[in-house]
């Protein structure tokens, strides 16, 4: 367990890292100096040095959400933090403190083995625990706002360790405070809260029709489930590069909604949290003919056109390119902006 404040020896630094199995569309990239950050405790004088350097910064994890360019700047922080433990329980709820470079699929995992559900239908998403607060990650109905106490971060701006509520951390969708601060907070343990009372949140239509003559699945196998669906609809990153869903689905006014409505009947989306309506992008992108299309070393793909992929060899500059060519159809055609999800680094 890293969470102790014992010191720890300084973080490894490697010149000319290459990255190519740390981002999730595979490309060739490499990072200027990377640090391997296994405590909290490294980081305030990794900081340090950055800024006495005046080196540009960021923290890398997975890299299953982000674009990289073929030579990052400056200074990258590896995200390797470990630890996952749980720190009190009562009769309401469990809190579990988890590091901030711990697999999230993997804790997933742990949390159903160790009796707490509540996580299984964010299942199998790529990347560590640290980086599910900055997007507010989310998948078949659920957000993972909606389960975390806190989150403790180093905060370059004041040079301290802060510890972010609920509810100072902004979470909407695809959104948090962490996001909208870019270049300031580095994640170091989240601690979730899953409510003792569990309920099965299987309204989601891939999962209300996987369970459709079974009213009441347990944990396991809506975890299950979830993977089947995902491994089934989504390309595997180690056998064709991608980051998941590439732009976030728009959200528009009701009334626009209503008019691209009574233009495209089959026009598919969800009602969103704050009223307003979410379009599934994948259905815009594809009404526009691009699913399965390929410009160069990259293209759509196949079975979900929601989904950029890298056939080998592309890079950040023509992933994009693509992503500018679908924006634009897609404005000219639904009067609709995409916004890209994963983060140009
Ligand atoms: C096949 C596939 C499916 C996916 N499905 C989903 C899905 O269903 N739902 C969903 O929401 N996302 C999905 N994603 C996107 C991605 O998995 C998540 O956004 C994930 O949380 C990214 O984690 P990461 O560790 O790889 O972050 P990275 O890609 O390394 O980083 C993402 C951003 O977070 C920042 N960051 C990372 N760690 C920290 C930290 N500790 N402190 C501060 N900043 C940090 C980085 O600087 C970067 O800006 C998918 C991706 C893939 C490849």
């Amino acid at each position: 367990m890293n969470f102790a404040s014992n010191a720890h020896p300084s973080p490894k630094s490697s010149p000319n890292l290459g990255l190519k199995h740390r981002n999730t569309f595979g490309f060739e990239a490499s990072a200027e100096l990377a640090y391997e950050i296994t405590a909290p405790d490294q980081i305030p004088a990794v900081m340090t040095q950055i800024a006495e350097k005046k080196l540009p910064w960021r923290v890398l994890g997975g890299g299953s959400n982000v674009i990289l360019p073929t030579v990052l700047p400056g200074a990258t922080l590896l995200m390797n933090i470990a630890g996952q433990e749980i720190i009190s329980s009562d009769t309401n709820s469990t809190l579990i403190a988890v590091g901030g470079g711990v697999n999230w699929h993997n804790f997933v995992a742990w949390a159903l083995e160790n009796n707490l559900p509540g996580l299984e239908n964010l299942a199998l998403i790529p990347g560590t625990v640290g980086a599910a607060p900055i997007q507010n990650i989310g998948a078949y109905g659920v957000e993972i706002g909606e389960y975390i106490d806190s989150v403790d971060a180093y905060d370059a701006n004041s040079h301290a360790f802060v510890t972010l509520t609920n509810e100072e951390c902004c979470f909407a969708y695809r959104d948090s405070y962490f996001k909208k601060n870019p270049q300031r907070f580095i994640v170091t343990k989240v601690v979730f809260r899953l409510p003792k009372q569990w309920q099965a949140r299987i309204h989601y239509v891939d999962l209300a029709k996987q369970f459709s003559e079974q009213s009441s699945p347990s944990p396991e196998e809506i975890f299950l489930a979830v993977c089947k669906i995902r491994t089934h609809k989504l390309p595997d990153p180690k056998v064709i590069g991608n980051a998941g869903s590439f732009f976030q689905n728009p959200i528009v006014p009701n009334e626009q909604y209503e008019t691209l409505l009574h233009e495209y009947p089959g026009l598919a989306s969800y009602p969103d949290a704050t009223g307003k309506r979410k379009l599934a992008a994948g259905w815009l992108i594809d009404q526009c003919g691009f699913k399965g299309q390929r410009m160069g070393n990259v293209g759509v793909y196949e079975n979900q056109a929601l989904v950029l992929v890298n056939h080998g060899n592309g890079t950040a500059q023509d992933i994009l390119g693509l992503a500018k060519c679908i924006q634009e159809k897609v404005k000219k055609e639904f009067g609709v902006h995409l916004e890209i999800e994963p983060n140009i680094l």
